[in-house]
């Protein structure tokens, strides 16, 4: 049933819009397009960096029986103290340094809520994680993109450009970068830092399946943040949790800006209870990486050219065929990659994701049928 919605207004812009069925969103919201990542039934789904394994069962066994203890009547611990506590402890900081979110996306999110919005500017250094501009923009805030040198690190010097001419209020550094894959060196990474005028996030999802980290460069006196998501290494994506580790002002400048109670108590308790297992974690990370390693070198013996990764997927591109085409012929083969050859910069690429010894075998032999080889 439609009911019509009367306005009362009748002056100017209101009354314009008097008896309309759809009113405009907003002027600069309206050019912008949603952020897709599309889910197809197949064999082997290998197209979102998610873990091919579920988080451990004993963690699971834990988790069920705290959760039918919880008393559902009652509003969550609206700081997350005892999650924040534990996330803290992996990474040798207090509660005070870690703000926790509904995945990092929603980390990213407040942060750009609290340091982007109308009127202040953003850098992105492209191609990189394509929700860093999206949500920048969702805020209001003017996106100012960066090029990428061709093996897809960042030139320093392109970074002085565009920070001494745009002075960004947040500047993102993606390491390993998404979808390239492509770890940034620290030297880059701290010069970025020295040189940013405003706040720096280094997006940190896959930094786990790398060898280095900017955790090591936090300090209460520098403007930067490290985010970091339960969503791959920690085999969690269906539980939505991510953090950020930052200086003390930082985290409390975001905590005013988040709804209250956003972390439900189920989700605080899963996290909490994933950081007892990191051991498991570890080693999963260690067999995700060897796998990656046999896939690059699969890679290496079939017409493709492809960017040395140092995260859970890698991005590659045929080049005796169109990406899209060999995207589709393993979608016939029923295995579902993701498909960037549509997307700027990327010119007939594609991204695996790491699956389990079985997908990546199927991947490569499905791939290798593609391509002729
Ligand atoms: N950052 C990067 C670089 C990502 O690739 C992703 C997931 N695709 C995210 C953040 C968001 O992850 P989540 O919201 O699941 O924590």
């Amino acid at each position: 049933m439609h009911r019509r919605i009367v306005a009362h207004g009748t002056q100017g812009w209101f009354a314009s819009l008097a008896g309309m069925a759809r009113v405009p969103v907003r002027d600069d919201l309206r050019a912008l397009e949603g952020y897709h990542s599309p889910q197809v039934e197949v064999r082997v789904r290998l197209n979102t960096n998610e873990s091919p394994e579920s988080p451990p069962r004993a963690w699971s066994d834990a988790f069920t029986a705290e959760v039918a203890r919880i008393e559902w009547h009652r509003y969550p611990d609206r700081a997350a103290t005892a999650l924040r506590t534990a996330i803290g402890g992996l990474h040798g900081v207090g509660p005070e340094n870690v703000f926790a979110a509904n995945g990092s996306n929603e980390v990213l999110q407040t942060l750009l809520l609290t340091y982007a919005g109308a009127g202040r500017r953003v850098a992105t250094f492209e191609p990189t994680y394509q929700l860093h501009a999206h949500i920048a923009r969702l805020t209001g805030a003017t996106v100012v993109e960066g090029e990428r040198r061709d093996d897809f690190t960042l030139d320093p010097a392109e970074a002085e450009r565009l920070l001494r001419a745009h002075e960004p209020h947040v500047t993102f550094v993606c390491s390993p970068n998404n979808p390239t894959g492509v770890v940034e060196p620290e030297a880059t990474v701290r010069k970025v830092i020295d040189l940013a005028p405003g706040l720096v996030v280094v997006d940190e999802a896959y930094a786990q399946f790398s060898d280095w980290s900017a955790l090591d460069l936090l300090d209460e006196d520098r403007p930067m943040a490290v985010v970091r998501t339960f969503s791959k290494t920690w085999s969690m994506a269906a539980a939505r949790l991510g953090y950020v580790v930052a200086p003390t002002w930082v985290v409390a400048e975001l905590e005013k800006v988040i709804l209250p109670y956003h972390l439900d108590t189920a989700k605080q308790i899963a996290g909490r209870l994933a950081v007892g297992f990191v051991d498991d974690m570890n080693a999963r990370v260690r067999h995700v990486v060897s796998e990656r390693e046999r896939i690059a070198n699969a890679l290496a013996a079939m017409p493709v050219q492809q960017w040395r990764s140092g995260a859970n997927f890698i991005l590659f591109r045929p080049t005796d065929r169109p990406g899209r085409d060999v995207w589709q012929g393993l979608l016939d083969r029923s295995v579902l990659i993701r498909d960037c050859s549509g997307w700027p910069r990327l010119a007939g690429c594609l991204r695996v994701t790491v699956g389990t010894a079985a997908e990546n075998d199927e991947f490569i032999a499905a791939l290798q049928e593609v391509l002729g080889s």
